[in-house]
């Protein structure tokens, strides 16, 4: 494994590429027990051009080339209203040929997700935000793990395999710190954490407009970031040993025209301290988009 300032560095490529060949391999043997003709679909949404959502859309759209599954996008200018945006959600609802649909975020302030989420049908709800998928997973039994806390913890449980733990046996001890609480991440992962019998705590804004977001991350032996700041976590947030998740894709400008993507930590600061860290890209991004896969092939099966 890579190293960085003395971390592991956790590769997300790598990872996402085992989990590519099982899918591959699951969804040949679905469509050979079915209707060869009819791929499992993902729909995504997209509303204006915000940097992250059109780069997430083009890895979907890849992704899902590669693996054999079918892709569709509905694009909107940014100035659709939330009923021309509805209807559409609407009839992709109501497509037979479309398995799940992803609404891709962020959308603009006039058009709230929630307001959308709650339209989805269930079923064809791969990202698990509507109310009844997420009522599920609070109860710890879900349809469909949202794709990006998924993929945080694969990545965890593979990390400590790979390092000689027992999982189950590390969770059950540690303390594991999330920023951030939408619904299809930081929330889901809290959610993931519970259920693995860590000891939780959630920061959010507020954590850090009160002064206070050091004292929490300080205590983390797993720190998962999902606050969508560039930069926010430096070596001065984490203890020694910490495993840094860092989920953040945050658009930064420079140099010259170009934009990168950055995540929520200084990777090299926290390197310094940590046992292991994900990488900005290469990290997190990966496995989320198959993950993702993943869940539209569950809901083909469940049609
Ligand atoms: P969001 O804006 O819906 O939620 C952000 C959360 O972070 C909120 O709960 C907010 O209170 C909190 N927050 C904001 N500023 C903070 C601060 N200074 N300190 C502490 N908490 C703060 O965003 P989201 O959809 O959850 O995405 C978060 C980040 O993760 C974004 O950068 C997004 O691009 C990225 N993301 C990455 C993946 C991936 O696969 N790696 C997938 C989804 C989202």
């Amino acid at each position: 494994m890579k190293e960085l300032c003395g971390a592991r560095l956790i590769d997300g490529i790598s990872v996402a590429s085992s989990l590519k060949e099982r899918l591959r391999g699951e969804l040949l043997s679905h469509l050979s027990a079915g209707d060869v003709a009819r791929r499992p679909t993902l729909a995504t949404l997209l509303v204006g051009t915000p940097h992250e959502a059109v780069a997430y859309e083009r890895r979907l759209r890849d992704l899902t080339g590669e693996l054999g599954f079918g892709h569709l996008c509905a694009s909107f200018e940014e100035e659709a209203t939330e009923a021309e945006v509805l209807e559409t959600l609407h009839r992709l609802d109501a497509d037979e040929s479309v398995c799940g649909i992803l609404i891709l975020k962020p959308l603009p302030d006039h058009i709230p997700v929630e307001r959308l989420s709650e339209e989805l049908s269930p079923a064809k709800d791969v990202e698990g935000i509507h109310p009844y998928n997420a009522g599920l997973l609070a109860l710890g039994r879900p349809r469909y793990v949202p794709s990006t806390p998924k993929a945080c913890f694969l990545i965890l449980d593979d990390y400590l395999k790979r390092s000689g733990r027992d999982p189950r046996e590390f969770y059950e001890r540690s303390h594991i710190v999330v920023i951030g609480r939408s619904a299809n991440v930081g929330r889901a992962a809290l959610q993931l954490a519970m259920r693995r019998g860590a000891t939780v705590t959630s920061c959010d804004v507020n954590t850090y407009r009160a002064g206070r977001l050091r004292e929490f991350t300080g205590q983390a032996d797993v720190l998962i970031s999902a606050a969508g700041v560039a930069g926010l976590i430096d070596e001065s947030h984490v203890k020694e040993g910490v495993i840094a998740i860092d989920v953040g894709i945050n658009p930064v400008e420079g140099p010259g025209d170009k934009v990168r993507l950055v995540g929520d930590m200084d990777t090299r600061s926290v390197a310094k301290k940590a046992e292991a860290i994900t990488p900005v890209p290469g990290g997190v991004g990966p496995v989320t988009d198959v993950c993702l896969l993943e869940n539209v092939l569950l809901a083909a099966r469940a049609t």
